[in-house]
């Protein structure tokens, strides 16, 4: 939709995550058209992979969901998955946009009956749960993936793998030619909402994640404690599936700290408190330990904080944490018997 002018309307949202859905959502119910794109195979970014989000503590499913089905209900919304941008010509109010879509090998024929995925024989690491266990070379990216529609590791699949995939198939959904595309649109403006990804935690070498099983970052604990993670939400030890006797949260690991981000994350202390609370329903004797340079819990988390602070079996230990040599054992730093770093 052009004005006399010639300008656009329509707007580019590139990232699918809770920004960007509800940037899209917002655009379009005030009546423009969106192209909503993302990376990834299913939109949701990483509020997906959360095991439940504050304030209400409930699956992000709840919160995901109901944005989903705007988005599929609203005609002016155009969503493309496995896609980025390879190019921008133009300036605001007349880009040429030309988007790069990788292929999928599945078509929209596809019903996610999982056909496919009992006949291949073939694994790769499963990146939603962030390599933690394995899924077949042809997977539903999660249970709760929008679109629902399988995806297909190509590169992974054996010819014996290829052929049992095909002939499982009753919808032909499966085409394994597909080729990447190239779609070319006119847009007025485009919103950045591409989110974030966690640091690197074999940076900070103190905290020991290379050398300890039982050193997990705050976004694999999510996964540890998600029903549809690679314990069904048992939080159990990486490596020997040990129970939680004790545990550490490790805050402002890599943040406010001038040798690697100088800034707040902003949301890891709320992360933190978010994970006291598995811990605690799943092992009520458990001992927490969490080390601390300043606590970040603002107006109403506050009390939050104050609930999880009393709890007896929680100790909060103001310092900075080192840990230089981790022991072999797979205990974490401390003798802690998990770690976590957030
Ligand atoms: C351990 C932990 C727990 C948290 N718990 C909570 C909580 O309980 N409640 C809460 O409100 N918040 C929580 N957060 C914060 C929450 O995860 C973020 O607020 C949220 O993810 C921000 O959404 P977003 O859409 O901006 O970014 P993201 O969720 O990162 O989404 C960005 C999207 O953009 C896509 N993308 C990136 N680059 C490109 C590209 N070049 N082209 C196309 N697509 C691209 C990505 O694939 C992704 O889908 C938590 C964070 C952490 C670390």
């Amino acid at each position: 939709m052009t004005d006399e002018q010639g300008t656009s309307s329509a707007i580019l949202v590139v990232g699918g995550g809770i920004s960007g859905l509800t940037a899209a959502l917002e655009a379009a119910e005030v009546g423009n058209d969106v192209f909503l794109i993302d990376k990834n195979a299913y939109f949701g970014g990483r509020v997906a992979q959360l095991n439940q989000y504050f304030p209400k503590l409930c699956p992000p499913s709840c919160g995901l969901e109901i944005n989903f089905r705007r988005v599929r209900d609203n005609r002016k919304i155009r969503t493309y998955t496995l896609t980025t941008v390879k190019s921008i010509s133009g300036s605001a109010g007349n880009y040429e946009v030309t988007l790069e879509i990788a292929p999928r090998y599945v078509n929209s024929n596809c019903a996610a009956c999982g056909s496919c995925a009992e006949v291949c024989t073939d694994e790769i690491d499963n990146e939603f749960n962030f390599g933690l266990d394995k899924i077949k070379a042809v997977y539903l990216p999660h249970e709760m993936a929008f679109p629902r529609r399988y995806v297909i590791a190509k590169d992974h699949l054996s010819e014996e793998s290829k052929k049992a995939i095909l002939a499982a198939c009753k919808y032909k959904g499966i085409d394994l030619d597909m080729e990447t595309q190239y779609v070319t649109i006119k847009v007025g403006s485009i919103i950045w909402a591409t989110g974030w990804n966690p640091y690197e935690p074999t940076k900070m070498e103190n905290l020991g994640y290379a050398s300890s099983n039982a050193v997990v970052t705050n976004m694999e604990l999510e996964r540890l404690a998600a029903p549809g993670g690679p314990t069904n939400g048992a939080i159990l030890r990486p490596g020997d599936n040990k129970e939680i006797e004790s545990i550490a949260f490790v805050q402002c690991a890599g943040s406010r700290d001038e040798n690697h981000l100088e800034y707040c994350s902003h949301i890891c202390c709320m992360a933190t408190m978010k994970q006291m609370t598995y811990v605690r329903e799943r092992y009520p004797d458990a001992e927490i330990y969490v080390f601390y340079i300043d606590l970040r819990t603002p107006g109403k988390y506050e009390h939050f904080r104050e609930k999880l602070m009393s709890d007896e079996k929680a100790h909060f230990i103001k310092g900075k944490y080192r840990c230089k040599s981790p022991p072999e054992s797979g205990y974490g730093c401390a003798g802690h018997r998990h770690a976590a770093i957030t």
